[in-house]
């Protein structure tokens, strides 16, 4: 089968139009395709209403939209949804849509599953079974758009690469659902609303630094030291700490832009004074700004969550040197929230 319509790019697209038609088509007929599914965001092709039949008719029954499907929806009781999406391949992969006042931001997944074993995440059970394709990433975003009827010219809209998997363990269809979601001729993001989020890949990090259409970065810092990072995130032991910290030292951050660490907090294991002033020497020379997570907790997972008073004096000591921000838990009734993304099914 031909690949699926969402994640062609206008060249790629118009090679699947030719296709169908059995011989070259003029160039605006795969405009009028790429716009239909990116800017307005069709759900279905017979909406492309501007196609000929024939071609229209030849795209369904040949390619095909691909969007995934969504096989269920869990709403929190702060506005938060989770959706776990069908793939075309019948596996199944979760985006957490958390909305504000005038603010929406999706949390896409770039895997299925994880292959990086952190000690603290329901994801890392899972293992990897597959990397998704651009078309996938780029379909969370769309078909999550228009469960929520999000209008195409909708101002602030956010994506961040934080759901399952490493993004940077998929560098090239991430950056190639990056260009399509910020192409101003297709699903036209800001570049400065897309985020990834990563454990730490180093040559990846350099390697994203080298593109000039990229997503921010976003590190999952997670511990002060590294015999501590090694425990919780045994990807330290290929990728050192010192070296993470160097390469964040060496990537061409953008005139706007700035790193983010996250930290999960979790009680009496790197939640201490200590730990938030070691933080603060290892970060002090980077242009960056420190996310606190308290641990969202998970059957499986050893850890606790620490107490609000733990987690606002560890805010306290960092704030004195680096903006330092606590993430409100969203939607953990539902199973929403960061690294509690195991496909959990049933009602909540
Ligand atoms: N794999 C990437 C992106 C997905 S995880 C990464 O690790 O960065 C997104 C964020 O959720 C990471 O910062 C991670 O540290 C955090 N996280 C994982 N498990 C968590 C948990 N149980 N509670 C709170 N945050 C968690
Ligand atoms: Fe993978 Fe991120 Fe979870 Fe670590 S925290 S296991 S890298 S999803």
């Amino acid at each position: 089968m031909a690949e699926a319509l969402i994640g062609l790019d206008l060249v790629e697209m118009q090679a699947a139009v030719d296709g169908v038609a059995g011989g070259r088509v003029p160039a605006y007929r795969a405009k009028q395709v790429y716009d239909a599914v990116y800017r307005q965001r069709v759900t279905n092709l017979s909406q492309i209403s501007t196609l000929p039949k024939q071609l229209r008719a030849g795209l369904a029954a040949g390619p095909g939209l691909g969007l995934p499907q969504t096989v269920q929806r869990f709403d929190s009781a702060d506005g938060t949804r989770r959706y776990l999406l069908r793939l075309a391949d019948g596996r199944t992969v979760e985006t957490v849509l958390m909305q504000e006042a005038d603010r929406h931001t999706f949390c896409i997944s770039s895997q299925v599953g994880c292959p990086v074993n952190c000690r603290f995440c329901l994801t890392a059970l899972m293992g990897l079974e597959r990397n998704l394709t651009a078309g996938e990433m780029v379909g969370q975003v769309l078909v999550v758009a228009a469960d929520n009827r999000l209008p195409a010219d909708v101002g602030k809209l956010n994506v961040v690469m934080m759901g399952q998997g490493e993004p940077l363990l998929n560098l090239d269809n991430v950056l190639k659902a990056t260009r399509l979601l910020v192409d101003p001729d297709g699903v036209g993001l800001s570049e400065r609303r897309l985020t990834l989020s990563t454990s730490g890949i180093i040559p990846k990090i350099k390697e994203l630094g080298r593109h000039s259409i990229r997503p921010k970065l976003a590190i999952s810092l997670n511990a002060s030291t590294e015999e501590q990072r090694r425990e919780l995130m045994p990807i330290t032991r290929k990728y050192h700490l010192k070296d993470l910290l160097d390469a964040c030292k060496a990537y061409p951050l953008r005139p706007w832009e700035r790193l983010t660490f996250e930290y999960v907090l979790l009680k009496a294991v790197n939640d201490t004074g200590d730990d938030a002033r070691r933080v603060v020497r290892l970060l002090a020379h980077l242009k960056c700004k420190v996310n606190l997570i308290a641990l969202n907790p998970g059957p499986g997972i050893p850890y606790e969550t620490p107490d609000a008073e733990r987690v606002a004096s560890f805010q306290a000591i960092v704030r004195r040197s680096i903006p330092c921000f606590v993430r409100k838990p969203r939607g953990r009734d539902i199973y929403a929230a960061c690294g509690q993304l195991k496909r959990m099914e049933g009602s909540f």
